[in-house]
């Protein structure tokens, strides 16, 4: 990669060089891209590959739900495409993943021993349904991989400086874990209780219970909030917020 990059993307340095292409896109660029317009989708993976100097095999994405589905892709998905879904794992080299996001949180797995990619998205839904360590133990089935090998990197999202919420989300994570260790009031607003909930910290503990290093666990301890002229925040501009976009590839 040549340097430069980090005006127009967020990258971790671990993944700057070596046998990974990982980019977390800053506005402007946008990749929110309205069904069927398939031009405006190849002039921003061109874009990227420009910038990378790099030219992808493909790129793959698919419908985001909120889910916690994650698919693995092989060589047939090429063509076909991929159902919907909010995971995508791969070992072919020069194929792309990528995943949009306003706040929330699109990870990256990376196995170096046996050549697995992944990009996933967790928004505080799939959190809640824990979509990475639903990933990583995919990695383990498919492809045989140790979660101790396994790298994570949390790009730029919503993070508990500004992600607030109420009694329903709190509840919903209430159910499953110690929401208090994550969780704090901040104030009332026309009656109701507010919190601030650190998703990312749930993530990362989500995925030391799944095996992984402390020292595996990537955060980029960015804001896209607080960083809003910097990256598009579905809190920050609403309705008509864009997408951050986020590829992650094996070098051929
Ligand atoms: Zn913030």
């Amino acid at each position: 990669m040549n340097t430069g990059l980090e005006k127009k993307y967020y990258i971790f340095d671990r993944l700057a060089k070596g046998p990974v292409l990982a980019v977390y896109s800053k506005r402007p660029m946008d990749f929110l891209i309205p069904d069927g317009e398939e031009e405006a989708r190849q002039r921003l993976y061109a874009e990227v590959e420009a910038d990378l100097g790099y030219r992808f095999r493909k790129v793959v994405h698919c419908r985001q739900t909120h889910s916690d589905i994650v698919h693995i892709v092989e060589e047939a998905d090429l063509e076909r495409g991929l159902p919907d879904g909010d995971g995508m794992l791969t070992d072919l080299p020069g194929v792309a993943l990528e995943i949009r996001t306003a706040d929330c949180q699109s990870v990256f797995l990376y196995d170096p021993d046996k050549g697995v990619v992944g990009n996933i998205h967790s928004g505080w839904r799939g959190t809640l349904a824990r979509i990475t360590v639903r990933a990583v133990e995919k990695m383990v089935s498919h492809y045989g991989c140790r979660p101790e090998n396994i790298e994570a990197y949390i790009n730029p999202s919503i993070l508990r400086c500004c992600f607030e919420v109420e009694d329903d989300v709190i509840g919903l994570f209430g159910a499953r874990l110690d929401v208090r260790s994550y969780a704090e009031k901040s104030r009332v607003l026309n009656g109701h209780q507010k919190y601030l909930l650190d998703t990312a910290a749930i993530n990362r503990d989500d995925l030391l219970a799944a095996g992984l290093r402390p020292g595996h666990i990537f955060l980029s301890g960015v804001c896209t909030m607080c960083e809003k002229e910097t990256y598009h925040s579905y809190r920050g501009d609403g309705q008509a917020a864009g997408r951050n976009g986020s590829l992650i590839c094996l070098r051929q």
